[in-house]
């Protein structure tokens, strides 16, 4: 039974962005609220009704509003435009394209203004794949168009559950996104028209297919990732840590250089400049695989200074529910989100206004599984024409005062994700980037990632117990160190720190500001693996400590130097053979 007539209501209560609505009508939670101010609107989202009450969340600055003020409710979710479109652009939270606002308010979104995410005037040829008389169900392929260089298909819409039959397709031509397309029939005879646009109400997973478990590793081109720390195509991960630390750096490589075909980027931005740096720096970025613009498989959300926190709580499943989009075309996408701890303070303010019950650090109570159920949308599926489609998700968080295991927002990360990627004030304290702490950091994908690299040298997996071990010992050796000094620590035990140190420095290390630095390849990763583990493998032996330092510091700098050059170029030949040569020197010194 459908009512015509929307809710309405008048203003009886206003605490920040929480206002609370008597109303007449029907009011669903989750549902979008329009309040009228003078000269235009702000958009809300209902939150909880009691009653005749309902408690809305307005998106924007409240100042205006008073008693009396009239809303109007929807009767429609929280919802975003899908279609051709997506890629290259720069949305806010509440999907505004970014570069159209500007253009019409200035730099900065003014209140109140809405702009249609997607072109409605740009045309798109579409290519139909689908016949009049075909069985479809939602998520099935009825065309495609070329958005830069995918095939972008056009899917029954995922609203439409059941089955159905094409009545009629479009030739392929050129229309515009809100053309209709196709119209489809159901069982009992009723029509639905289908256009390349479509829309899903973001709190809500977008998926049909088979979830399957992770089984390929996917590439980030940071080595201490790729390494010790893998993450899968489907899987999820995070990286926590301090103010400065490298949070925001770490992401961004990630989004340029992982091998995914889609990255949607979400920037809720700690500091003001952040969120400007990211708008200025990636239209102007080339992707290392395609020589194209990397905007052309990137999709931005970002969070304006002037949006306050409601708007990032949104931002986030905007960002998801874009990603899984483009799995259902089989593609391979990458969500980030940098970072989820200001996702949760919005999730803690409006708690707070509720009066709610407060859980740890006046955290809401369902705090964990709202972060639980955003990290299941994650995943690979398997669609029904039997290709695979991934959504990996990487998120940083940032603790307040930087204490990872006290933090309410961290732990429940933490013990959803499977890898775990800890950034360390420590190293960036001493400089060592990227400041991951491998020995804190954890990953369930390794054995994913042995399976692809073992193909290309059957060996990692030695190596890589060979290198935790190394490192472990190590780090043990150099804080005893620091109480009982060189003098009173083993030649075995010196070596094996200085063995540690080397690999830190040459192999660990990454200089995400260096343009050969940092991206390598996982060939060059292999053969740089390979290179320390030769290392690893020498029985080394040195008349005095102070030699082996002088020795294994020329060593790790050559080493380290083959980071800056091409794999294969002559100058990384010369360069590594220089390296080989020092290892052998070695090995004669110790008479082997
Ligand atoms: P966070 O987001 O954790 O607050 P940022 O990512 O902004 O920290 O990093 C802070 C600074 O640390 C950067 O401006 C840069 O100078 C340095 N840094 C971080 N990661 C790297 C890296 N991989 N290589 C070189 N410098 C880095
Ligand atoms: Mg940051």
């Amino acid at each position: 039974m459908k009512e015509n007539v929307k809710a309405s209501g008048r203003v009886v209560f206003a605490l920040g962005n929480l206002l609370k609505v008597a109303f007449e009508g029907r009011v669903t939670q989750g549902e979008v609220a329009v309040v009228r101010i003078r000269g235009g609107f702000l958009k809300a989202e209902v939150i909880e009704v009691e009653g005749s009450i309902a408690k809305i969340q307005v998106f924007e600055d409240t100042s205006g509003v008073q008693l009396d003020t009239p809303v109007e409710f929807s009767d429609e979710l929280l919802e975003i435009e899908l279609g051709p479109g997506l890629l290259g652009e720069i949305f806010d939270g509440l999907q505004n394209p970014l570069e159209k606002v500007a253009l019409r308010t200035g730099l900065f979104l003014e209140r109140g203004v809405y702009i249609p995410a997607l072109d409605r005037e740009k045309v798109w040829l579409f290519n139909p794949s689908a016949n009049p008389g075909d069985t479809v169900r939602r998520g099935d392929t009825l065309g495609t168009t070329r958005e830069s260089h995918f095939d972008h298909r056009i899917m029954v819409p995922f609203k439409l559950y059941g089955t159905y039959t094409v009545e009629s397709i479009e030739k392929a031509g050129s229309y515009t996104i809100d053309k209709t397309v196709a119209i489809l029939k159901n069982e009992v005879g009723e029509r639905f028209e289908v256009q390349m646009l479509q829309k899903w109400p973001i709190k809500f997973p977008l998926i049909e297919g088979n979830k399957m478990r992770p089984e390929e590793m996917m590439t980030t081109g940071m080595r201490i990732i790729d390494t010790m720390i893998p993450i899968a195509k489907g899987g999820t991960g995070c990286n926590p840590g301090p103010f400065g630390a490298g949070k925001t750096v770490t992401q961004q490589i990630v989004a340029k250089y992982s091998n995914v075909d889609i990255v949607v980027l979400t920037a809720c931005g700690e500091r003001a400049g952040e969120v400007v740096e990211v708008l200025k720096t990636f239209p102007e970025l080339q992707d290392v695989f395609t020589n194209e613009p990397l905007m052309h498989r990137t999709t931005i959300i970002c969070n304006t200074s002037s949006m306050p926190v409601a708007a990032r709580e949104s931002s986030v499943y905007v960002g998801m529910t874009i990603g899984e989009y483009y799995r259902q075309m089989g593609l391979d996408v990458l969500v980030l989100a940098d970072s989820t701890s200001r996702w949760a303070q919005a999730m803690r303010e409006m708690s707070g206004r509720l009066e709610e019950i407060p859980g740890e650090e006046a955290f809401p109570a369902y705090l964990a599984s709202r972060i639980a159920a955003f990290y299941e949308r994650a995943g690979l599926v398997l669609l029904r024409d039997g290709k695979k489609g991934s959504l990996t998700v990487i998120v940083a968080v940032s603790p307040s005062g930087g204490n990872i295991m006290g933090d309410p927002v961290s732990r429940a990360t933490m013990s959803i994700v499977g890898a775990f990627i800890c950034l360390s004030r420590e190293y960036s304290d001493a400089r060592r980037y990227p400041a991951i702490d491998p020995l804190k950091s954890w990953s369930k994908y390794r054995s994913i990632a042995a399976r692809t690299l073992s193909e290309k040298e059957s060996d990692w997996g030695e190596w890589i117990k060979k290198a935790d071990s190394i490192l472990a010992r190590g780090e043990e050796v150099g804080r005893r160190m620091e109480v009982v000094g060189q003098e009173g620590t083993s030649m075995d035990d010196y070596l094996t720190y200085l063995l540690s140190e080397l690999f830190s420095f040459s192999y660990l290390q990454q200089n995400g500001f260096d343009k050969e630095d940092v991206y390598a390849s996982i060939d060059k990763q292999v053969e740089m693996f390979k290179l320390i583990n030769t290392v690893f493998a020498v029985p080394f032996q040195f008349e005095d400590k102070d030699k082996a330092k002088t020795f294994f510091l020329e060593l790790q700098n050559k080493i380290k130097n083959l980071n800056y050059v091409p794999q294969s170029s002559e100058p990384y030949m010369k360069m590594y053979e220089e390296v080989m040569h020092t290892i052998d020197r070695a090995r004669v010194e110790i008479g082997g």
